[in-house]
């Protein structure tokens, strides 16, 4: 079913970087991983616009979305870079702080309940994680090093049968970084990967259940 409509009205009041068709496909993916029971993992939570699609569809089956975000912004949102936003800086320190701002967007949409935030960075974070996730999306940072530790720290923890999702993926690397395309080519050539759908950048992987 597609999200409710105050769902998606606070989806397009929430400040972020996901267009509503990648939006749909994005719930359309949790909703089926929650079926799995087990929670959905995001890397890139920014002020949660594609939080609460999954935190809706966690909802829905009674399962529980983790977001995790060090809120302190990716490099290309930084001062001077295309995608700052300097009504998102914290004047006390100098520094971004996307933290304010998500959790005003958490509580407009009604799903509070239904959401872990992780404040940290995504490598430590998966370093201290231990339960089986139904789906991981990867929509933290762009550069090599980041996508590659998020690939490498959460996917060991995705359930067979779950939903990997990857954001900003640009075969083309004249419409886009590389590091999220390398990333989602890296799981295909494994072999533990199905393609389940492409909507524009994102891509929805399935984790090969094993063989009995
Ligand atoms: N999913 C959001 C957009 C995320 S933008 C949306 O749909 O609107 C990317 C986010 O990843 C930024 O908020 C940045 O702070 C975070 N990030 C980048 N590298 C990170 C890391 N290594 N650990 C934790 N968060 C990281
Ligand atoms: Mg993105």
């Amino acid at each position: 079913m597609p999200p409710k409509p105050e769902i998606l009205a606070a989806f397009e009041a929430a400040k972020g970087f996901m267009p509503l068709d990648e939006g749909l496909a994005l719930h359309a993916a949790a909703e089926e991983a929650a079926r799995l029971a087990l929670p959905l993992l995001e890397v890139g939570t920014y002020c949660g616009r594609s939080t609460i699609l999954l935190a809706a569809a966690a909802r829905e089956a009674g399962v529980t979305a983790v977001t995790v975000d060090h809120h302190r912004g990716s490099e290309e949102q930084q001062p001077g870079w295309e995608y700052h936003d300097a009504s998102l800086v914290d004047e006390a320190v100098g520094r971004m702080d996307t933290l304010p701002a998500f959790r005003r967007t958490l509580h407009q949409a009604g799903l509070e309940e239904h959401v872990v935030a992780i404040v940290g960075r995504s490598p430590l974070a998966a370093s201290l994680w231990a339960a089986p996730l139904g789906l991981v999306f990867i929509d933290g940072g762009h550069t090599d090093e980041h996508a590659t530790a998020d690939y490498e720290g959460w996917v060991p923890h995705l359930a067979p049968g779950g939903l990997l999702v990857i954001h900003d993926v640009f075969p083309d690397p004249a419409d886009g970084g590389q590091a999220p395309y390398r990333v989602y080519r890296r799981a295909l050539e494994s072999g533990e990967f199905t393609e389940v759908s492409v909507t524009r950048s994102l891509r929805v992987l399935r984790r090969v259940p094993v063989a009995a």
